[in-house]
């Protein structure tokens, strides 16, 4: 009998009011049934809604520092917890343990830094051009924030959204990816258990269009803070305009390493199966495009294709997994579509190209890590996100067409450059078109406490981590005081004077 999970709405753990549900499975074994999950419509996110915009009433009014202690509290529960949810992540979406681990460790990272911030929730004091007139600002919450989230980081980055959404004064409706309701389930349960106030913490699970839709909707709801593909972020985009929403978009990529003739090359090669294969090439910010000088190219290659073929593919808990298996079936589909594609516009297929289905590896959704070799810029699989564990490599000849085959795509998400030479590390971090440049390392690896995003079709500008947030999540309020005692005009008196 699988366990069954709920909704958390108004204060209480409920069903969907219309009673349906689904089923998760692990897809490296999709036998086995995690659990049975309400899928909700849109009366539950119209409980939610109602429940939130009741209890944001009360939560504005705690003090910062007393929502920072809150946050803090959470981060310790997720220490307690992090190998339990490590687990329950493993089984529901794929990725191997150690990454689980990470994944709930970026929570715990996340929640600290909000507690911090609740002791440092500075407006800012200005000087007003009259006398006897103080003038400062105050950081004010928006009110009910929506937060999306795709499946790839489900404990990571709900965090990044709900920590400073809650600590600016924020209640939340939350919708998990479909893939991983467990892991949302354990994140709003233990921010329950911390202390968030019950109606400030909503969650309803269930698809994109029964769930994601009515949330976009929603004319109570005043901001959202989207993670997904570029697809289905620009139809948030588009429908969010009829409320006027404040809309924060975390997108696609196609990221590049760079790898410099003199680049060291024992490195680069942990770097490019790291950022290629890890979370089975299912980042945001995955090495999906391997650029290569071709003083190297060939050598590189060689070694390349050896390692890849020696990743042991498997489930995410054994000890010695380097590769999961794909999110579900649908993205193993995807992942050979692309495969045949590539082929077709006449990439060579380096080494692997297709599923994997040796040992228990038949029960779940395994892909070979596969590499294109001789790619040109124009075909597809140079172009688009395939999201899996398939790499494409250029060669190169100058810095010149280095730069051109990187920001020939549409995304602009992560990049990275292996070499010794500082002067092009710095045009690196000029010229390439990404929110984000690593050099000497992979282009997988953000941390909490910096800003993350993109350019181009990665997003719409905002970035998560660091401070950034914490101005997404609040309006700022302008006070003046005047203590002369006088009507005073700014501008005229001053022009006066
Ligand atoms: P997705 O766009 O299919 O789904 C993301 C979320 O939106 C899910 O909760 C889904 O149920 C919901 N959704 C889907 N259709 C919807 C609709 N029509 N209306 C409202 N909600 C809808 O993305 P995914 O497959 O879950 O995740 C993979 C994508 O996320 C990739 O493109 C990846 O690059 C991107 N991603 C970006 C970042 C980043 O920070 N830039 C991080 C992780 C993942």
């Amino acid at each position: 009998m699988s366990t069954r999970y709920q909704n958390f709405i108004n204060g209480k753990w409920v069903d969907a009011l219309g009673g349906e549900t689904f089923e998760n499975r692990n897809p490296a074994d999709w036998e086995e049934v995690i659990g049975v999950f309400p899928r909700s419509t849109k009366e539950d996110v119209d409980r939610a809604v109602e429940a939130a915009v009741e209890g944001q009433k009360e939560w504005r009014k705690v003090p910062v520092p007393v929502r920072g202690a809150i946050m803090k509290k959470a981060a310790d529960l997720l220490v307690e917890r992090k190998e339990d949810f490590a687990r329950d992540m493993t089984r529901e979406m794929g990725k191997v343990l150690t990454e689980t681990r990470g994944d709930v460790q970026e929570a715990i990272d996340t929640g600290y830094y909000a507690a911090g911030e609740g002791r440092r929730f500075f407006g800012r004091t200005v000087p007003s051009e009259l006398p006897n007139k103080a003038a400062f600002t105050i950081h004010l919450p928006l009110g009910v924030v929506g937060v999306i989230c795709p499946w790839n980081f489900p404990m990571a980055i709900p965090s990044w959204k709900i920590f400073p959404a809650l600590l600016a004064g924020n209640a939340v409706v939350f919708k998990p990816a479909s893939d991983v309701p467990l892991s949302g389930t354990n994140f709003v349960k233990t921010l329950l258990e911390a202390g968030v106030p019950p109606k400030i913490i909503n969650l309803t699970h269930g698809t994109g269009s029964s769930v994601g839709t009515p949330i976009i909707e929603h004319p109570d709801i005043r901001c959202l803070s989207f993670t997904g593909s570029t697809g289905v972020g620009k139809g948030l985009a588009k429908s969010a305009a009829d409320t006027l929403k404040r809309v924060s978009l975390e997108l696609g990529g196609k990221n590049a390493q760079i790898v410099w003739e003199d680049g060291n090359l024992e490195l680069a090669l942990e770097g490019v199966l790291w950022g290629a294969y890890g979370t089975t090439g299912q980042r945001c910010t995955a090495t999906s495009r391997l650029i290569l000088h071709e003083k190297i190219h060939d050598g590189f290659v060689d070694i390349l294709k050896e390692a890849v073929e020696n990743l042991r593919l498997g489930n995410g808990l054994d000890t010695g997994t380097d590769v999961g298996p794909l999110v579900n079936e649908g993205q193993l589909k995807i992942v050979d579509d692309y495969v045949k594609i590539g082929r077709a516009e006449g990439a060579t297929l380096l080494t692997g190209g297709e599923p994997y289905e040796e040992g228990d590896c038949d029960k779940g959704f395994f892909y070979k890590p596969t590499v294109f070799i001789n790619v040109k810029p124009d075909m597809r699989i140079a172009r688009e996100e395939i999201f899996g564990p398939v790499l494409s490599v250029f060669k190169i000849s100058s810095w010149q067409e280095a730069v051109e085959v990187h920001n020939d795509t549409d995304y602009g998400l992560s990049s990275a450059l292996y070499t010794q030479d500082l002067h092009l590390s710095f045009h690196a971090v000029e010229e390439l078109e990404a929110g984000i440049t690593y050099i000497n390392a992979p282009t997988i690896g953000a941390e909490c406490h910096l800003p993350f995003g993109g350019v181009k079709e990665t997003g719409n500008g905002h970035r998560e981590g660091g401070w950034g947030p914490y101005e997404f999540f609040t309006e700022d309020k302008t006070v003046y005081v005047d203590y002369s005692g006088a009507l005073q005009r700014a501008q005229i008196d001053t022009e006066e004077a």
